[in-house]
């Protein structure tokens, strides 16, 4: 089984991840997206709320699974048996960072692959920043989040 696991924040969940995700679907059996819970790091949303905006985006298939972790990411994935790490690149930035993790991850993950999908152009300013800032002013998020979770927040 080619299982991935694709960590982040997700404070919330954006269509940019969504698309990352989905374009990854054909080259694993499985992609578990894990809600890394860093306890001196203060949320948006709450944990159990970020779960379930990504299990309403991800209703239509049975090859995605979320769940929160605590330890190091490379323990996560040893646990679930996963031999790749996903994430996703927009710019020089995120390339520099997701760099240097990829290497230590392969270091202490025992050859764990980072694989990396560039964002789309549609998405490529898409961030959960933004989305927080936005929703802090008052103004409408809609076209940076997945169906399901703009139902969701209207609610
Ligand atoms: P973290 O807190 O670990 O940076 P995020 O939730 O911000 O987690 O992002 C998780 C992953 O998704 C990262 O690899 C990030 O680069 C990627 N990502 C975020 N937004 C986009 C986007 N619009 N397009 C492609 N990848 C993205």
């Amino acid at each position: 089984m080619r299982i991935a696991v694709f960590p982040g924040s997700f404070d919330p969940f954006t269509k940019g991840h969504e698309d990352v995700v989905r374009r990854a679907l054909p080259l694993f059996d499985k992609i578990i997206i894990a809600i890394g819970a860093n306890s001196s790091k203060k949320y948006f949303f709450e944990e159990q709320l970020r779960i379930d905006f990504i299990k309403a985006t991800f209703q239509d298939t049975d090859k995605v699974e979320v769940e929160a972790f605590q330890k190091l990411t490379a323990d996560f994935c040893e646990d679930k048996g996963a031999r790749f790490l996903l994430r996703g690149l927009r710019n020089g930035t995120d390339f520099d960072y997701e760099a240097t993790i990829a290497m230590l991850n392969k270091d202490i993950g025992n050859g764990l692959e980072t694989v990396l999908l560039i964002s789309d152009a549609k998405y490529n300013y898409f961030s959960s920043t933004v989305v927080r800032e936005i929703l802090k002013g008052g103004k409408d998020v809609s076209m940076f989040l997945p169906g399901p979770v703009v139902a969701m927040l209207k609610k």
